[in-house]
């Protein structure tokens, strides 16, 4: 897919900030630190609206970019940082869910793995709940430059079974470095458009 056009529109606390309309939304879930900023400024060819930040679980925002004015990407914050109060990490409990559970716009969930190690107790978490609330997933592999390309297949296999995924649940092994993957995940969101 071509982008022509693309723009960070608001961070967002809480639903009545969502943008109105009715344009299809890919949300990005992960870990913090695992490159859910980097894959947006990769699918779109910029180098930095989305904030790649050195502070992991940092942004308790939901930040909404618009891409050629046809769908929104979502940038969840992320999971899995340690130093995170009680307290900060109910408000992220709640800001999840109220966005997951509520969003009509939303086509599925880019669900931002690292190929390089098994997955973590907080990424198992986050991949059930997807599940059991039936929200549609596509789990993004990242980092893949990190490792050999002989080792890859190995560590999906991996992924697929600590997760749990079916069989027809799509996995694009993916790289913000090299661009590894790019089309494959475009090519899985217009599959969700499309469904
Ligand atoms: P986020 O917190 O999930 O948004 O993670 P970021 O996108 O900020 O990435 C965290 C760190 O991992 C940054 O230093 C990135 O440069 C690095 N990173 C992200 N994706 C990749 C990738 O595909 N390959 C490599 N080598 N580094 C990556």
């Amino acid at each position: 897919m071509k982008v022509t056009q693309a723009e960070f529109v608001i961070s967002a606390v809480s639903s009545k900030q969502y943008p109105e309309g009715s344009l299809p939304e890919f949300a990005l879930a992960g870990r913090s630190n695992v490159g859910k900023s980097s894959f947006i400024n990769k699918m779109i060819n910029r180098k930095n609206l989305a904030r790649t930040s050195s502070k992991p679980g940092k942004t308790q925002t939901l930040n909404y970019y618009l891409i050629n004015k046809e769908l929104y990407f979502v940038d969840l914050p992320g999971y899995g940082y340690a130093k995170v109060s009680k307290a900060e990490k109910a408000k992220w409990g709640r800001m999840m869910e109220e966005y997951l559970q509520t969003r009509e716009q939303l086509k599925a969930v880019l669900h931002v793995i690292d190929l390089r190690h098994k997955p973590t107790n907080d990424d198992q978490g986050m991949f059930e709940y997807l599940k059991h609330y039936g929200i549609p997933v596509i789990v993004v592999a990242t980092k893949a430059d990190k490792i050999p390309r002989g080792k890859w297949q190995k560590h999906a296999k991996e992924i697929r079974a600590v997760l749990g995924m079916d069989k027809e649940d799509p996995m694009v092994l993916f790289s913000a470095e090299t661009g590894q993957g790019k089309e494959e995940a475009w090519s899985a969101i217009w599959a969700k458009i499309h469904e």
